[in-house]
């Protein structure tokens, strides 16, 4: 079964093991697109970039930068905050303060 793609508001399928669909893929700045392949391929084993903070960081800093541009910044802080992502950020966040 594919999966669909992470941005915000967007129900294309992408392949396994992608995060986003082609065209929101190119909305994302290299920098953060490099981080999400980097520490993907690091941390594949176990699904352990499900909790790596730097993986998950800059997943979120991609989701909400795409809504920022789909959207305005307004729209993107009330709801790109929702996604699954920005809580499992929040989850390994919390695990690496104890
Ligand atoms: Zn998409």
């Amino acid at each position: 079964m594919n999966r669909k793609c992470d941005a915000f508001n967007c129900s294309r399928e992408v392949d396994t093991g992608r995060f986003l669909c082609p065209s929101h893929w190119r909305m994302v700045p290299v920098a953060i697109q490099r981080s999400i392949n980097t520490r993907f391929r690091a941390c594949r084993a176990n699904f352990a970039f499900l909790s790596d903070l730097a993986y998950l960081q800059a997943c979120v800093d991609a989701i909400d930068g795409i809504a920022r541009i789909e959207f305005g910044a307004g729209h993107a802080g009330h709801q790109a905050r929702q996604g699954s992502y920005h809580r499992l950020l929040t989850l390994a966040k919390k695990k690496a303060a104890t």
